[in-house]
């Protein structure tokens, strides 16, 4: 949507999106006392820009209309705010102004929105760790974003030709995803402190250029996190975070790399894809599923064994950081940021925040230091050593495997479904007839109820009507 009072084809599109959410919260959410709203919140990437409004009770929200001068506004009815107006001037790149005004019984939100910026609202249900919520969503201008990426990677270009390596540095949850909370630790602004001091010892050193995927306070999609990384063509991706367990005696540094379940998820994931772009892209692709799956399947085993060797040098030069912290070593697991064909990609947890003893370390700045150069220096080594070349052995001998097990079971389900025909071949047919149970039929020709039922594909609580045909298993 736009200031001037016309729609762009794909935004009315949107549009109607949002009035659908809308009217269907409006059909389900009745909340019969009023309901408050308790909190407004701005969170803000280079991006997007999220107002989230807090409200007590599962809100009743009207679709959104616009007043002459482009505003936009939307209502909820049954809701309490502050009497009167309240304006929130943000003269902000994605939003010019917010008003929240109190009307009788009911609250009206009007924003504005510079030109260009597209606008979505819609309501989060609460869940078991936030109430419902009201939030709407705002996207950078998409000229003025592709500017930025270009500009990005034309920067990164003229890096790599210089032979200076690119590290991607990726904090954890942001914004409205604070990650784990425990004895003082919030994840997300604690991993954020990391991502900055970990790049602090990269600015030092010029054979690399280290890039963060947030910067602020904000949530990136898992997906994107990972995107950004490969359209820069990054040699390196770390993702940080810190961890979580109800076992309170639970401690330790972890740091991950990708899961062949994990990935063959993703191999399967990327062959739906990419038959979908035949189905909807109308261009032929005359490759076949079954090949697509094994270049798939072959970079990611030969990213893999990489990644192996950057979760390796980043655990040793971690575990050797702090004395009273112990490593639990490298594991694997098939998180979403870790997915990547192209760039060996770890995931570096640097503690539990449940555990007092891993808590206390790691607010200690002298530590928090420590660890940050552990991450350089792992990334380091890595990046400057010999990156040897190979392939997971481990993710094709799960692979393989896993097809084994799947070959096996359409074997004894083609092996099943040949007996029952050859059954069904041999059976009798008999004709229902008044009063007749299935029981009584089978009780009559002196065959188990179980083997009638299995033969005629019934349940138990089958019902069988006057004339149907009923196969009669043969002795
Ligand atoms: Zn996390």
């Amino acid at each position: 949507m736009n200031r001037k009072g016309t729609f762009h084809s794909h935004s009315l599109l949107k549009f109607f999106a949002i009035v659908a959410l809308f009217s269907l919260v409006l059909a389900c959410g009745w909340a019969a006392e009023p309901g408050r709203i308790t909190d407004i919140r701005f969170w803000q990437s280079p991006e997007e820009a999220q107002v989230v409004v807090d409200v007590s009770a599962t809100p009743r929200v009207s679709s959104v209309s616009r007043l002459k001068d482009g505003t936009l506004y939307f209502d909820i009815a049954n809701c309490r705010f502050r009497p009167g107006r309240q304006r929130y001037p943000l003269k902000n790149p994605f939003l010019e102004v917010l008003t929240v005004q109190q009307k009788k019984d009911m609250v009206r939100i009007f924003f504005r929105v510079p030109t260009g910026v597209e606008a979505k609202t819609f309501v989060l249900p609460k869940n078991e760790r936030k109430g419902d919520r009201i939030v709407i969503f705002l996207k950078e201008p998409q000229a003025a974003l592709q500017q930025r990426r270009n500009a990005e990677l034309s920067a990164v270009k003229k890096l790599k030709a210089e032979n200076i390596k690119i590290v991607v540095l990726d904090p954890g949850h942001g914004g409205e995803d604070p990650g784990t909370q425990h004895n003082g630790i919030i994840e997300k602004n604690y991993v954020l402190n990391m991502g900055k001091l970990v790049k602090a010892y990269f600015d030092r050193d010029p054979r690399f250029k280290a890039i963060l995927t947030r910067s602020g306070d904000y949530i990136i999609p898992l997906q994107r996190r990972r995107e950004i990384s490969e359209h820069l063509g990054a040699d390196a991706f770390v993702s940080l975070h810190v961890n979580y367990n109800r076992k309170k005696s639970i401690r330790g540094i972890e740091v991950y790399y990708e899961s062949p379940k994990g990935a063959v998820g993703e191999a399967e994931r990327l062959v739906a894809e990419t038959e979908n772009m035949v189905d909807f892209g109308g261009a032929v692709n005359h490759s076949k599923p079954q090949s697509v799956k094994k270049d798939i399947v072959e970079k990611q085993a030969s990213t893999m064994f990489k990644s192996r060797q950057l979760a390796e040098k980043v655990e040793g030069r971690l575990a050797a950081s702090v004395n009273s912290l112990p490593s639990r070593g490298v594991k694997r697991a098939g998180f979403k940021v870790l997915h990547s064909m192209t760039m060996p990609s770890v995931l570096v947890e640097f503690g539990y925040t449940s555990s007092v003893a891993d808590a206390n370390i790691l607010k200690n700045y002298t530590y928090r230091t420590r660890l940050a150069q552990a991450v350089y220096l792992g990334l380091r080594d890595f990046l400057l050593g010999d990156i040897e070349e190979g392939i997971d052995t481990t993710y094709l001998a799960y692979i393989k495997q896993a097809e084994a097990r799947k070959a096996r079971l359409n074997r004894a389900a083609e092996a099943r479904r040949k007996k029952l025909a050859a059954a069904k071949k041999k059976a009798r047919r008999y004709k229902v007839k008044k009063g007749d149970t299935l029981s009584g039929i089978a009780a009559k020709y002196r065959v188990s109820l179980t083997r009638l039922l299995r033969l005629n594909n019934f349940r138990k609580t089958q019902i069988i009507k006057v004339g149907d045909l009923v196969l009669i298993p043969a002795k």
